[in-house]
């Protein structure tokens, strides 16, 4: 069975006072056990995070790892380095690293093999752009990008896999893609696995939507059978709101 998950992606925002005052909210508030919480400050401030959501259901999860094990590559950080400090989960291949950082398939699948062989589960981002959707190309854009990174590897390792599809024209514009195009898009995923791999796989796979999730069309979006969960960037500063997105992903 897949895990339904709401996992907020703060990127660049937020101090140390504003991160512990946001997670000391989002302590205080119920969430549902059905429903995997997870929350993503920015590096300095992962190891405080950590702290304080001791004895708490929300798991801290990276937004980035760097390829190479360890060395001479300033200002980055390594997956031993994250393993060091208690996390267990990044993001990797957000379309933002992939546009400002230049990350391509090929970096990518290097992040991907290190962090799964160092037991960093992922949770692996990629979608289209807007002209690639409006020349009907977003299915074939989206199955080249799994092709050339999550697809190459191993079966066993899929286990330790989820996968955010983020169209690029939705993330941070208030345009949502809607329930039918993240449910058909999530659909041509899943078939995409089963071609390489086999049911089992292809049906035990979380796959989140992100792209401009809020409390207000949420509960639409994940009512979506294929659709397990979101990546949630803007809507996940506000305790409040996340909160309701969270709960517009639970059955309870
Ligand atoms: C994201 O950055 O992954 C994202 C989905 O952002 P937003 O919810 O703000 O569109």
């Amino acid at each position: 069975m897949r895990k339904k998950i709401v996992a907020g992606n703060w990127k660049m925002n937020n101090g140390l006072n504003q991160t512990t005052s946001l997670i000391n909210e989002l302590k205080e508030l119920d969430f549902y056990r059905d429903v995997s919480v997870m929350i993503s400050p920015a590096f300095p401030f992962l190891k405080t995070a950590i702290d304080l959501v001791n004895n708490s259901s929300i798991e801290v999860i990276s937004q980035n790892v760097h390829q190479k094990k360890q060395g001479a590559y300033t200002g980055e950080v390594s997956v031993e380095m994250l393993k060091s400090i208690g996390i267990n989960k990044t993001l990797i291949g957000h379309s933002e690293r992939r546009v400002y950082s230049n990350e391509n398939d090929t970096v990518l699948l290097e992040k991907v093999e290190l962090a799964l062989s160092n037991d960093l589960d992922i949770i692996f981002c990629f979608g289209e752009e807007l002209f690639e959707r409006k020349s009907n190309n977003h299915f074939q854009v989206v199955k080249n990008q799994l092709e050339n990174t999550v697809l190459k590897l191993d079966r066993h390792l899929w286990r330790k896999i989820v996968l955010a599809y983020e169209p690029i024209w939705a993330i941070g514009t208030g345009e949502t893609a809607t329930p039918e195009q993240a449910q058909e898009m999530h659909e041509f995923i899943r078939k995409c696995i089963l071609e390489s791999y086999d049911k089992t796989t292809s049906e035990n796979v979380s796959i989140l939507y992100g792209g401009s999730i809020k409390p207000s069309n949420a509960t639409e979006i994940f009512s979506k059978k294929d659709v397990d969960g979101g990546l949630i960037g803007g809507a996940s500063l506000d305790a409040k709101d996340f909160q309701l997105i969270i709960k517009a992903n639970s059955s309870l």
